[in-house]
């Protein structure tokens, strides 16, 4: 298991198992059994991805112990306050059937941002989230987080991918201490990464598929990423990342394609923000 160590000394896996849009509860235990069975340790889910208790379920049937796996979920913005964090974190942990979290994110920079990360705080002096952290922050909402709170979040999970690298964030991330965390390494599918002529080259030359290459090109960099699949074909595809390395030559080839463009959601754009709240 590869891992990286976060600013508060936890220990996360650097590949872990995606759970959006696996809405189908009996779909949701299938795959994350598959991914448990492959030797992921690392399970993503949100309170807003309705299968926190589908997840739960697959995890108390894996047989894996609590003590190897690292669980994140994240809060939602419509309870993103004080309050709202403290209630939500009791529903999310007990539809997992947890009685700890590894990693609780707030899942965008929206609502009372402030309330929720000192609810989120507390409960992480409390022992009961071993680390905090957020989720689609740009850095100067980060930085304003950061300076004005005592806990600096470990991660910042954000949309990451050939097509929106988003090298800037990254170093930022890097300078403050934030471990970085893809979502969306294939663009969901959408941005024809499987078809794209300079990764089919690359994964050609070291026998490997192009959603390895991608996987190895994130992890290879130290940015954490979590890829979802319900095939478990795939899951395990997806799994086999670190027994090749990309060469200099492979990475700035792959640096040549970011458009800077984000594929899915444009957190800037108030018609689209307002879409995510009524989500
Ligand atoms: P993704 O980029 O992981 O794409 C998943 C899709 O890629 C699959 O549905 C499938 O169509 C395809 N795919 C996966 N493996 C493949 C393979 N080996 N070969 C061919 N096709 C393959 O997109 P995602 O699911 O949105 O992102 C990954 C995870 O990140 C999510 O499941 C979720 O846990 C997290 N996420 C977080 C946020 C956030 O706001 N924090 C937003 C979106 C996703």
């Amino acid at each position: 298991m590869h891992t990286i160590t976060l600013n508060n000394g936890v220990e996360m896996p650097l590949l872990g198992f995606g759970t959006y849009q696996v809405t189908d509860a009996a779909e949701c235990e299938r795959s994350v059994t598959a991914a448990l069975q492959t030797g992921y340790r690392l399970l993503d889910t949100a309170a807003a991805y309705g299968n926190e208790e589908a997840v739960g379920r697959a995890i108390r049937q894996s047989g894996v112990t609590r003590a190897e796996l690292f669980v994140t979920t994240k809060l939602w913005i419509r309870d993103t306050s004080y309050e709202g964090a403290k209630r939500a974190f009791e529903t999310s942990l007990r539809k997992l059937g947890l009685d700890y979290l590894d990693l609780y994110l707030l899942h965008w920079p929206f609502n009372d941002v402030y309330g929720a990360w000192r609810a989120l705080e507390e409960l992480y002096k409390q022992g009961r989230i071993r680390a905090i952290g957020v989720s689609n922050f740009l850095p100067e909402r980060l930085l304003d987080l950061l300076l004005h709170h005592d806990v600096v979040p470990a991660v910042n999970q954000i949309e990451t991918h050939p097509q929106y690298q988003r090298p800037a964030v990254h170093e930022f991330l890097r300078q403050q201490g934030v471990q970085h965390q893809a979502w969306a390494p294939f663009g969901q599918g959408k941005i024809n990464v499987f078809e794209n002529e300079v990764l089919r080259a690359i994964a050609h030359k070291h026998q490997k598929t192009v959603a390895q290459v991608v996987l190895r090109w994130l992890t290879q960099r130290g940015i954490a990423v979590i890829p979802k699949s319900v095939h478990p074909e795939r899951i395990a595809e997806n799994f086999q990342v670190f027994d090749f390395e990309l060469s200099a030559a492979d990475l700035q080839a792959i640096a040549a394609l970011d458009t800077n463009q984000s594929a899915l959601f444009d957190q800037l754009d108030p018609v689209q923000v307002q879409r995510l709240h009524s989500f």
